[in-house]
Formats: structure tokens, C-alpha cells, sequence
């Protein structure tokens, strides 16, 4: 998920390698760290910046023109030094750096360790790494072909490189899932995540393409295969795109691009955790506390702003599938009114970042009184994650745009999958409406792929619609969350006022403001209350509001009532939140964008809010 560098060639790697890891920070790490071929394979690696980790380098010998650098964001294990990339193998003959998530690394380790392998790392890179060792000294092949065959046994995601001190003229890289480019230069070769530490050096690169693995030799041809064997032709592109480009993936805005990543992070927040083949879902996370909550009286979801509306679609979640009933609150209230807390109760702690300081005491608060605490975080490590006693990371990723959209949807994806495995676990689910819905969630990704296609329409209306003052939002059930979380967006980024509700309940109220004048967005998809919402869909209409619906796909009753239709793809009526969030997210992105706001850095917000 994070930063990758290498580099063979005759020049110095070092000031190669740390350029290029300074190109990357912008994404967001945790640690870093660096490998060379200088006498040995030398590793060195730290928490912290790419400033901390030059430090102790300028105290080293660094000399070398083979290396590989990496930034890490923790997905398994805290981020320390010993979790940092790069990792050895067994012998330290060989280092490896990766990006992504090896799903069936703990039965890979489990099965090395009981081959007598020691480990020292809680990673799943660790794993990689002495898989491709032990495969070599068996099949007694070389870096390259022991790399391939390796990842035949890897279910997963990954962008890897590795150097060996026994063939210390090369480097081997391969991706599925983590983009990987290689540049190609004269004689030489740099490797990166993105293009940004390659374009100061060369213009011509290889992005390497799913499941391909490329032997990179200095003062040789680059050779591609893919892991099945077959023998490829590298395909070389000239880089035409500016710094800032590459870093935003091509995209004008952090926002847009992390939106854009959503069919990716959503696999990510359930990889490994979704078994199709067995029926079954996972959560190593909170394993030791399932049975607490298959038992549970009640269930408190403690959050703020965006993951607050998480909380509340996973409280239809659980009090549907599995029959809790289930309490949102907003941390900031809750930690200042008193609530009756009991040891019986869980408390389920929501926060991207894992540092939101309403939240964190939330949690204190709970904690002194005895509930049992677990955590939904993004960042791996935080003080949330520390704070509660079990939790279940969200694998989205770093989000960089302060309004969140990918962490969202990570958060109920996790979300639906801790509600899944506890209605399974207590039987309060049909074995074949659960096997229904994990299959739905595994089509999830890429309904929102279609979704996201969708933009022409959505730009129009945010043309139509970028200078009015006030917006409502209105849905029902699983897409009443989904109202309030695009107004929160609308108005996070684009400074109009908008008020998310329940649909029925505008007439008690905000039906006052409706005129011609007045945009209403309604979530209109086609199962649950969706005759309802269509008469409050009337409603407005009678008294000439602007109709922009997001409705299923086929749909023809509101297509008759609504100025404007979007629509979203078929799926069950549960996993709806997922698809219908989508195309509001991109209609306050394009208004935003239009009104030309700052949409990655808004006024007066900050991306992990750390003060009450
Ligand atoms: N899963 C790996 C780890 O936790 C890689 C993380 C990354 O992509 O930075 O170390």
C-alpha cells in the first residue's frame, strides 16, 4: 500500500533510493527503511520518517549501486523497526520490500514454522520472503525462478522486489494487485510504486501487469514472465505526465483518486477474512471476544462524523442479521452525559485515523466501567487500536483527501463482515441468505467499478446545481446513513449547506424549505421502503423541489418523478450503503471542484481530528 524504490546500475543507489522515497511520502508511512550490497546485504530500517532513518545511515558505510527502499503503512504488525521493510530471509542472503497483503500468509507460517523456521516480524512479508528461500535451496533454482514459483502459492496482493547478496547484480520485482513501474535507463534500471522517483532519471518505463515477474540485471535486457511461466515481451511507454500528476494517480485531486481506488480498498478490507469456498467469515482480529458478542445484550457504537454514519449502517446490520440491539453514539456526547455502561455491554470504537480524541475518551470512559472495547481503524498501531481490546483494521489504505470517502466504505464493508460472522456464529442467519450475502459482498468491488463509471450525468448535474445555497438529502432504512453522509460530504468540500434525513421525517419539518429553488437528493433504490420513498419522493414534487435520485438500475417509477436519475447496480438491499455512496461522493467532488474549493485540504477541517 505504500512506498517501493529500487535501483541497479553504476551510479550510487543511496541518494537514489532516499530521492525516491521522499517522492513517495506524500502517501503516508509509518516507517522505512533501505537495503544495500555493499560487501554483505546490509539492511537498515526504522519507525518513523525518511529523515530519521538518513540519519543513522550517515553514520554507515553506504556505498552500493544495487538497492531497494521502502515506506511502510502497517497492514500486520504495529509499525516498529522490526516490522519495517526491508525484511531478510532465514540466511539474510536475501531481502525483500512489499506493498499489499498476502491473505494466506498465517497457513504459509504455519506451515514453515513447522519445517522449524523462526520468524521475527509479525508481517506477512516476512513470509514471502522465506517461502522464496526455502523454495530455492529446495528446488535449487535461482532468485528469479524461485520468486515465480513462490507466488503461485501466494493468495493476495502484492508489489515486491527483491535482492540477494549471491546475485548481487539484479534485482527481482512482481505485482498483482500493488501497481509496480520499472525505468528504464542506460544500463541501469529504477524500480518504484509509482512513477515518481523514476521521471528525474528516465521517461521510458514498463508497468509491470498483474501476476508478471521481471528480472532486472544491470547492463541487461529486462525479462518478464508471468508466475504460470509464460514468457513475455516487455511493453515500454514514455512518461508524459507531470510530478503532481503521478502523484495524485493521474487524477486532479487526492479525493477523486482515493474514490476511484474504492473497488480496490473494499477487496482489501475484506481480503482474507471472506471465504466463499467454506461459507465462512474470519476475523482473526476479535476471534478471542466472538463469543462475547454472539451473547451480547447490547451493542454501543461510539464514532464521530463520517464514521458515525458507518456506525449507524452498522447498526441496521447487526440488529438485522444478527439480532443485537444496537446504540450510535456520537463519542463526543456520549463521553460527557453520564451513560449507563455495563460489563455486559460491547462498545465497537470507530475512527479512521484511530487518533480522534472524542472517541479515544469514549473508550476510557466505557473501559473504566468495565464493557468490553473493540476498535474499527484504519491506521494500524494507533492509539485506538491500543486503546481497545480487540479490533478489526480496515485495510483501506492511507487516505490523504480530509473528507473521508475509501475509509467509509472500508468501515462498513468490516462492518458487514462482524455482523455476518456473529449472525452466522448464533445461528440467527440462514445458512443460504448468509452464503447469499458473502456473495453479494464479493461482487461488491466490482459493482462499485460499474458505478464509478458513471461521471458524464453526475458532472452535468453538478453543473446545473453548483451555485445553490442549500441542499436536502433524504433516504430510508440502510440509505438513511447514506443521506447524512452526502450532505456531510457536500458541505465538508464545497461550503453549501445540506442537511441529511430520514425521508419520512422531512414533513415534519424541513418540507418547509422546499421550493423550486431547493435540490433534494433522494436515495431511492428499489427494495426495503422503496414505495414509501417514492411518496415522499410526491411530496417534494408537489411542492416543486429538484428531484436528483439514486435509483437501481431499470428503474422506471422515479425515473417518471425525478429532474435527474442516477443509477447504481442491482444487489441486495444490506450491502446497498456500499453503491449508493458512490455517486454522491463524486456529485460534492464535481461541485466542489467547480466552485473551486480546496477539496483535498477544506477550510477549517483536519484529517484526524486529535482535540475535544
Ligand atoms: N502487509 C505489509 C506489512 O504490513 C505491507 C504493508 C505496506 O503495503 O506498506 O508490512
Amino acid at each position: 500500500m505504500c512506498g517501493i524504490v529500487g535501483y541497479v546500475g553504476n551510479k550510487e543507489a543511496l541518494p537514489i533510493l532516499i530521492k525516491g522515497l521522499k517522492r513517495l511520502e506524500y502517501r503516508g508511512y509509518d516507517s522505512a527503511g533501505i537495503a544495500l550490497i555493499n560487501g554483505g546485504l546490509n539492511v537498515y530500517k526504522n519507525k518513523g520518517k525518511v529523515a530519521d532513518l538518513e540519519a543513522i545511515l550517515s553514520e554507515k558505510d553506504t556505498s552500493g549501486d544495487v538497492g531497494i527502499a521502502h515506506t511502510r503503512w502497517a497492514t500486520h504488525g504495529e509499525p516498529t523497526a522490526i516490522n519495517a521493510h526491508p525484511h531478510y530471509s532465514e540466511s539474510k542472503d536475501i531481502a525483500i520490500i512489499h506493498n499489499g497483503i498476502i491473505e494466506n500468509y498465517s497457513s504459509l507460517k504455519e506451515e514453515l514454522i513447522n519445517r522449524g523456521y523462526k520468524f521475527n516480524s509479525d508481517t506477512d512479508t516476512e513470509v514471502l520472503v522465506y517461502l522464496i528461500e526455502d523454495i530455492q535451496k529446495n528446488e535449487g533454482v535461482k532468485l528469479f525462478e524461485a520468486t515465480r514459483i513462490a507466488l503461485n502459492q501466494v493468495i493476495g496482493a502484492y508489489a515486491i522486489v527483491l535482492i540477494s547478496s549471491k546475485e548481487p547484480d539484479l534485482l527481482v520485482a512482481a505485482r498483482k494487485g500493488s501497481p509496480l513501474v520499472i525505468g528504464i535507463g542506460n544500463n541501469d534500471y529504477y524500480i518504484a510504486s509509482d512513477a515518481s522517483p523514476i521521471i528525474d532519471y528516465t521517461r521510458n518505463v514498463v508497468y509491470l501487469k498483474e501476476e508478471e515477474v521481471a528480472l532486472v540485471r544491470r547492463n541487461r535486457e529486462l525479462q518478464i514472465k508471468t508466475i504460470k511461466n509464460k514468457v513475455k515481451t516487455p511493453y515500454i511507454q514514455k512518461l508524459e505526465i507531470s510530478l503532481s500528476t503521478i502523484e495524485k494517480g493521474g487524477f486532479e485531486h487526492f479525493m477523486l483518486k482515493e474514490i476511484y481506488e474504492q473497488p480496490r480498498s473494499i477487496r482489501d478490507s475484506f481480503r482474507g477474512r471472506l471465504n466463499l469456498e467454506k461459507g465462512i467469515v474470519s476475523l482473526g482480529g476479535i476471534i478471542d471476544y466472538e463469543q462475547k458478542l454472539i451473547n451480547a445484550k447490547r451493542i454501543l457504537i461510539v464514532a464521530c462524523g463520517t464514521s458515525w454514519h458507518a456506525g449507524l449502517v452498522g447498526e441496521y446490520l447487526f440488529e438485522d442479521l444478527a439480532r443485537i440491539p444496537v446504540e450510535v453514539e456520537y463519542a463526543s456526547e456520549f463521553r460527557y452525559r453520564n451513560p449507563v455502561i455495563t460489563e455486559d455491554d460491547i462498545v465497537i470504537a470507530i475512527s479512521q485515523s484511530g487518533e480522534t480524541a472524542d472517541t479515544l475518551a469514549a473508550i476510557n470512559l466505557a473501559k473504566s466501567k468495565g464493557a468490553t472495547i473493540l476498535g474499527i481503524c484504519n491506521v494500524v498501531g494507533s492509539s485506538i487500536a491500543r486503546a481497545t481490546h480487540a479490533g478489526v483494521y480496515t485495510h483501506a489504505g492511507p487516505e490523504i483527501g480530509v473528507a473521508s470517502t475509501k475509509a467509509f466504505t472500508a468501515q462498513v464493508t468490516v462492518l458487514t463482515l462482524m455482523a455476518l460472522a456473529i449472525a452466522q456464529k448464533k445461528g440467527s442467519i440462514s445458512q443460504s441468505r448468509f452464503q447469499n450475502l458473502i456473495y453479494e459482498l464479493d461482487a461488491v468491488p466490482e459493482k462499485v467499478e460499474q458505478t464509478l463509471q458513471e461521471s458524464q450525468q453526475i458532472v452535468e448535474i453538478a453543473e446545473k446545481l453548483k451555485d445553490v445555497r442549500n441542499f436536502l438529502y433524504l433516504g430510508r432504512g440502510y440509505n438513511f446513513p447514506i443521506a447524512l453522509e452526502g450532505a456531510l460530504k457536500l458541505k465538508e468540500i464545497s461550503y453549501i449547506h445540506a442537511e441529511g434525513y430520514p425521508a419520512a421525517e422531512m414533513k415534519h419539518g424541513p418540507i418547509a424549505l422546499i421550493d423550486e429553488l431547493m435540490p433534494v437528493v433522494f436515495i431511492a433504490t428499489n427494495k426495503g421502503t422503496y414505495e414509501k420513498v417514492i411518496s415522499n419522493i410526491m411530496e417534494v414534487k408537489a411542492r416543486k423541489g429538484q428531484i436528483i435520485a439514486i435509483v437501481t438500475e431499470g428503474d422506471v417509477a422515479v425515473k417518471k418523478l425525478a429532474k435527474y436519475i442516477i443509477e447504481i447496480p442491482e444487489c441486495d438491499e444490506l450491502l446497498v450503503p456500499l453503491l449508493a455512496i458512490i455517486p454522491l461522493q463524486k456529485l460534492s467532488y464535481h461541485i466542489a471542484a467547480m466552485r473551486g474549493c480546496n477539496v483535498d485540504q477544506p477550510r477549517n477541517l483536519a484529517k484526524s481530528v486529535t482535540v475535544e
